[in-house]
């Protein structure tokens, strides 16, 4: 990767990720782009055009004079908002992806694409998922990542296009708030118990998802895409994550700083149906494998600096 450009980048991984690729490739390698202005601050004075994904013209254009080696499209709506808005969803999600295979086809750039533990759902071995296993999600954003997993492969079986990716759990972080998924109590929770020493969780006791935090999930992007594609088995949509976690485990860590934190429960139905069908714990071993997966952040660890830096942000 030499010049980056990021589409969805105003979103929670896109502001953290264009910073983290500015330090190392350079600030003026960077080109973010967003359908919307919402949190450009966030972003510093790297290089942003408004860009709507399903714009194949202006990405192609926007890619070429910037003369980007790599795509990576963060552009998407989010698991518990799709399913407010199904056609849109599908339209964002996969029309983004095929807009970015085709502008990469074209141009002949490398292109990161993220999936999710969304795309997983009935059937699916709930612990210890596999790498490939059985996907029958029931969420359209779950369909939509299937779709996507899906066209990147073909894209690269049948153009040789450089595309890679990632299966995402919930990520977990401080600088932009997430965008509407069913993992983002796993933020909230942070931010409540920094503001008001207290959180209602809409996700139930006992429910276990996966999570990651978010310099992990930057660092992935750059060591799976810097990898040596000889030794890639999979090229798209690897398992990765660091912890599996339910609201009362995040609960004990976040009682080790603050002994008189509050969790308490208002279950959402809609999220806590998502939530159930997806994984309770992935199997990472071949990320781990191929491209040396392997994450910084515990859980503990993970704790004391979310509260450090939100207890900076808040107070
Ligand atoms: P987000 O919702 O925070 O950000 C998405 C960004 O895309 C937003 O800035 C939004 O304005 C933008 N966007 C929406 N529609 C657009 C369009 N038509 N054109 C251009 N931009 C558009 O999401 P995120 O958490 O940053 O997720 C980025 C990627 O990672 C997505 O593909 C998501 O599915 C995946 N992912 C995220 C998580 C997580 O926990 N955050 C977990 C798994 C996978």
């Amino acid at each position: 990767m030499k010049r980056i450009l990021i589409t969805g980048a105003l979103g929670q991984i896109g502001t953290e990720l264009a910073l983290y690729l500015a330090d190392i490739y350079g600030k003026e390698n960077i080109l973010a782009t967003n359908r919307s202005e919402k949190n450009l601050e966030d972003i510093g004075d790297i290089r942003f055009e408004k860009l709507d994904v399903t714009d194949a013209q202006r990405l192609h254009d926007l890619a070429k004079d910037f003369k980007a080696d790599t795509i990576v499209n963060l552009a998407a709506i989010l698991s518990a908002r799709g399913e407010t808005m199904p056609q849109q969803t599908w339209k964002v999600n996969v029309d983004g992806i095929v807009n970015t295979l085709e502008v990469a086809r074209e141009l002949g750039t490398k292109v990161f694409v993220p999936s999710s533990i969304a795309a997983f759902g009935e059937g699916t071995p709930l612990d210890n998922t596999p790498q490939d296993t059985i996907q029958r999600p029931s969420t359209i954003y779950g369909v939509t990542k299937v779709a996507g997993e899906l066209l990147c492969d073909y894209y690269f079986h049948k153009y040789g296009v450089d595309v890679r990716g990632v299966r995402y759990p919930g990520i977990i972080s401080h600088q932009t708030l997430p965008g509407a998924g069913t993992t983002d109590y796993a933020v909230h929770i942070y931010y409540d118990a920094v503001k008001k020493g207290a959180y209602t969780s809409y996700i139930a006791e006992g429910t276990h998802m996966d999570m990651l935090y978010m310099p992990d999930a930057l660092k992935a992007v750059v060591d799976l895409m810097e990898a040596d594609p000889a030794k890639l088995k999979h090229r798209n949509a690897f398992n990765i994550t660091a912890m599996s976690l339910t609201p009362e485990i995040l609960e004990a860590s976040i009682k080790k700083h603050m002994p008189d934190f509050k969790l308490d429960y208002d279950v959402d139905p809609v999220r806590q149906a998502i939530a159930e069908s997806w994984p309770n714990s992935l199997d990472d071993s071949c990320a781990r494998e191929e491209w040396g997966w392997k994450p910084e952040y515990d859980l503990d660890k993970m704790t004391a600096d979310m509260l450090e830096n939100l207890e900076k942000k808040l107070k």
